[in-house]
């Protein structure tokens, strides 16, 4: 079921993982790169993840099959196409270039593909896009440099931050202060993945280490109450995804998710898919799980706003988007999509979304 009201600002989706099993095969087939699977269906069967590493493992068989920068400005437009649908009027995408240049593939088809493809969505979906290429945390720290240097290059195609993302546990951000060093000297906002499937310690290293600006997920600072305090007086924005929590099994069910505990405590939030097509979800099921936690998306879309790595004349537009939307027909509109709007479906709201962990379609 979509649920297409109200604006909505996405921080945290990476592109390689917005592409629907059907196009993953035609690009496939067109690249000559062979997939795991060779059907729809067994794609979706592909993507039951046993937990977070099991996921990565996935990620990287299934990625390589985009090549060209044909297809990464396909992979954006398609994905500005779905979202806008969703009422996205502002996405920060991310991609892993390191793993594409191994393969062979040159650093500009990977950037400018990327950035053609954000003019593209522009252009067709009014949507406005920004780009923050990510470092992954099994490189060797000289490699995570070398990224740096390059989304630093391609600046003036709308980079505008450097990430960390791949397996936490056991990879601290530490060793990596190095690379965003060189992307804070070059312009670029630091926007690292913690505090996902690692602790408080991760997210303190991410600010610390890294300089962060966000942080992406965040979740497990729910389990500090000083970290906590410190992300509310410093205005850390949090870009928070229950689903793929659940689907990676970060969390035990979404009504255990600390999303409206952190919120509750005054910590910015936003609200974004992660991998959608890995995680069969959509910005418009997202909005619904956060409605059945309690969380309003009035909150989610301002957290955005002030999180966005954009220009002040973008972020004054987003500011006004929020404020002209009607936010009480919207939050009305997903409470009833969660079943929140009576106590008792309320109930059977928060059983049907822990119920998409184990395959259950959720609406
Ligand atoms: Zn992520």
């Amino acid at each position: 079921m979509t649920v297409a009201t109200g604006p909505k600002i996405e921080l945290h989706v990476h592109l390689e993982g917005t592409v629907r099993p059907a196009t993953l095969l035609a690009m496939a087939r067109r690249n000559g790169e062979p997939l795991p699977a060779t059907t729809v269906e067994g794609l979706t069967e592909l993507y039951r993840f046993r937990d977070f590493d099991h996921f990565i493992e996935i990620w990287i068989l299934t990625t390589h099959v985009m090549r060209t920068a044909e297809d990464f400005r396909q992979v954006v437009v398609d994905y500005a196409a779905e979202a806008s649908a969703h009422g996205a009027v502002y996405i920060e995408g991310i991609f892993s270039p390191w793993f594409r240049v191994q393969r062979g593939i040159s650093w500009e088809e990977i950037f400018h593909g990327y950035a053609d493809g954000v003019a593209e969505a522009r252009e067709r979906y009014g949507l406005e896009m920004r780009l923050t290429p990510d470092v992954d945390r099994i490189l060797p720290p000289e490699a995570a440099c070398e990224v740096a240097r390059q989304a630093v290059r391609f600046r003036d195609r709308g980079i505008v931050g450097l990430g960390l993302g791949g397996p936490e546990v056991n990879h601290p951000p530490e060793p990596y202060a190095r690379a965003f060093a060189i992307a804070a000297d070059g312009g670029l906002a630091a926007v690292p993945h913690a505090g996902e499937t690692s602790g408080p310690d991760s997210i303190r290293g991410a600010l610390d280490a890294l300089g962060a600006r966000r942080i992406r997920h965040g979740i497990r600072a729910v389990d500090d109450p000083d970290l906590v305090v410190e992300l509310v007086e410093r205005g850390i924005v949090l870009d928070v995804c229950p689903v793929s929590n659940l689907r990676t099994s970060s969390v035990e069910s979404l009504a255990a998710h600390p999303l409206p505990a952190l919120v509750a405590a005054g910590v910015r939030c936003s609200l974004a898919t992660d991998d959608p097509a890995m995680f069969d979800t959509d910005l418009g099921r997202e909005h619904t799980v956060a409605a059945a936690l309690g969380v309003r998306a009035r909150d989610l879309y301002e957290a955005g706003v002030a999180g966005a790595l954009c220009d002040t004349p973008t972020r004054e537009r987003l500011a006004a988007i929020g404020a002209g939307a009607d936010w009480d027909g919207t939050q009305a509109a997903l409470d009833r999509a969660a079943g929140t709007d009576s106590p008792a479906a309320g109930v059977i709201a928060m059983a049907s979304a822990d119920g998409i962990g184990t395959g259950t379609v959720f609406q």
